[in-house]
C-alpha cells in the first residue's frame, strides 16, 4: 500500500506531525509558506515541495495545519490545482461551520476530505497520548487510517466534517469547568490556611466522582426524562446558595457560583425544581436571553 503522505503548514504543530510520519517510515513531503522551517525535517529524512501544488500531488493524503481557517482559505486560493483523487485531512483548529465550508470548498474540487482536530501538544504527538479526531466519510479515514495512526490515538467520530471541531469545543468546556471549579474551591480553603496542593488530591477525587454520574445523568437526558433519584434540583439549588453565601463572606470571588445558581433558578421556575440536576440541559440548549 501506498504509505507516502504530505504535511502542509510546519508550525510546532506541523513539524511534529511531520516527524511522527517520518519516525514511522513514511516517505513525507513537507511545505511551508516560510521554507526555512523545513530544514531540519530535510535534514531528517523529509522531501520539501517546491510548490505547494507539487506538495499536494507528491502524495495521495495531504494534511494540513495552519494557524486557522482564515489562512487555510488564504492559502487554497493560491491553487487551482486539480484536487481530484487527493485526500486532505485538515487538522488546522477552527469551528464546525469553517470545517463543513472548507468540506464543501473541497469536495466540489474533487478532494476527499477528513476535517480533525488535535486534543494534543506538539511533544506527544507520534505517542499514544496524542488523541486525534476525525471526522466525514467513514471510507475514507478507514483507508488512511493506517498512515494516520503514526500520529497517536486516531478516532472517527461520524460523517459529519463539523463533528470533530465540535468535539474539540466540547472537550474546552469540560477543561475550564473542571479548572474553574477546583480554583473556586482552592481560592476558599486558602482563606483557612490550606495550601493548593492539600487541597487538589481531594478536589481531583470530587471531579472523578462526578464524572461516573455521567452515563446515567446522560440516560436521562436522551431519554427526556428527570426522575430525581438521587436529589432534587431545589436541594442542590439550596447547596449552591451555600456556596454563594461561603465565597461572599470569605471575601472571595462569588460570580460563578452565582451564575450556576441563576441557571438553576430559571430552571426552578419553569418548574423542574423536583426534577434531576440534567434537567439543566434544557437551560444549557438555548441562548441566554438578557
Ligand atoms: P504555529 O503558529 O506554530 O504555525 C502556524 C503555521 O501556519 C505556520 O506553518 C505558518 O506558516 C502557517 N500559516 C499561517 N498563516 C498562513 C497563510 N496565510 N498562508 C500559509 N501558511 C500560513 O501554530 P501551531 O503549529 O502551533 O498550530 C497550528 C494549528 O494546530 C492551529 O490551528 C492550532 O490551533 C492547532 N493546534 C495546536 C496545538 C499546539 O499545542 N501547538 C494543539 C492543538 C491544535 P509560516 O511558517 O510561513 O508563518
Amino acid at each position: 500500500t501506498d504509505t507516502r503522505v504530505t504535511v502542509i503548514g510546519l508550525g510546532l504543530m506541523g513539524q511534529a506531525l511531520s516527524r511522527a510520519f517520518l519516525k514511522a517510515g513514511h516517505p513525507t513531503t513537507v511545505w511551508n509558506r516560510t521554507a526555512a522551517k523545513a530544514d531540519r525535517l530535510v535534514a531528517e529524512g523529509a522531501l520539501l515541495a517546491p510548490t505547494f501544488g507539487d506538495a499536494l500531488k507528491a502524495s495521495p493524503l495531504t494534511i494540513v495545519c495552519v494557524t486557522d481557517y482564515p489562512a487555510l482559505r488564504e492559502l487554497l486560493a493560491t491553487t487551482d490545482a486539480d484536487l481530484a483523487g487527493t485526500t486532505l485531512v485538515n487538522l488546522t483548529s477552527g469551528d464546525s461551520a469553517q470545517a463543513r465550508e472548507t468540506a464543501r470548498w473541497a469536495e466540489e474540487r474533487g478532494a476527499r476530505y477528513l476535517d480533525g482536530a488535535i486534543m494534543a501538544v506538539p511533544p506527544v504527538i507520534g505517542t499514544a497520548d496524542a488523541v486525534i479526531l476525525h471526522s466525514g466519510p467513514e471510507s475514507d479515514f478507514e483507508a488512511h487510517k493506517p498512515v494516520l495512526e503514526a500520529l497517536g490515538t486516531v478516532s472517527y467520530l461520524g460523517a459529519d466534517h463539523g463533528l470533530a471541531s465540535l468535539y474539540d469545543v466540547a472537550g474546552l468546556a469540560m477543561m475550564w469547568s473542571v479548572l474553574n471549579a477546583w480554583l473556586q474551591g482552592t481560592a476558599m480553603l486558602r482563606t483557612a490556611g490550606v495550601d493548593a496542593a492539600t487541597y487538589a488530591p481531594f478536589a481531583r477525587q470530587i471531579a472523578a466522582g462526578v464524572a461516573e454520574w455521567l452515563p446515567g445523568y446522560a440516560e436521562q437526558i436522551d431519554n427526556g426524562s428527570f426522575p430525581a433519584e438521587v436529589s432534587a434540583l431545589e436541594t442542590d439549588a439550596r447547596a449552591m446558595d451555600h456556596l454563594i453565601e461561603e465565597s461572599e463572606a470569605l471575601g472571595v470571588n462569588a460570580e460563578l457560583p452565582k451564575l450556576i445558581k441563576a441557571m438553576a433558578a430559571r430552571s426552578i421556575a419553569a418548574g423542574h425544581g423536583a426534577e434531576q440536576y440534567p434537567v439543566l440541559i434544557e437551560e444549557f440548549s438555548k441562548p441566554h436571553e438578557g
